[in-house]
């Protein structure tokens, strides 16, 4: 069986899309892309202060590639700080919490998850049933009280 797809999950996408220096017209500016996966993992393990194990595991990657990743947004955040640039978040391979297709086996309660677009778990991770049913989504509320 072929391995399933890697995704890296995204817990929120960034509050903002450009990150620029004060004063500066964006013309002049150059323009430094971080992308989602990096921006999350950046926030993670220097926002949140996660360590490097809790991290990986909550971006479902595995640590290296967690640390490959972070160095990358590292490097290209202190960047942009030191040479007065503009950051852009955008792109790169990951999937936010309302692309993930979650099922649960009928026989232990297991749930497992797989993001939209890769095919359905066949066997419960836990027990090996095969019988398993795609969860509703619990939609998280998007309502603030102010
Ligand atoms: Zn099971």
């Amino acid at each position: 069986m072929p391995r399933p797809k890697q995704f890296r999950k995204v817990a929120e996408e960034p509050r903002v899309s450009v990150f620029k220096p004060a004063g500066i017209p964006r013309v002049e500016l150059d323009e430094i892309l971080v992308t989602v996966d990096e921006f999350e993992a950046f926030r993670l393990a220097d926002f949140e202060r996660l360590n490097q194990r809790e991290a990986s595991s909550v971006m479902h990657v595995s640590q290296p590639t967690f640390n490959r990743i972070l160095s990358s947004a590292r490097n290209k955040i202190a960047e942009a700080v030191v040479k007065g640039a503009a950051l852009r978040f955008e792109g790169g391979e990951y999937v936010l919490p309302c692309d993930v297709r979650v099922f649960q086996c009928n026989d232990c309660g297991e749930s497992t998850e797989a993001p939209m677009g890769v095919p359905r778990p066949r066997e419960c991770p836990a027990c090996g049933s095969n019988s398993l049913a795609r969860m509703k989504r619990v939609k998280e509320s998007g309502e603030t009280e102010t």
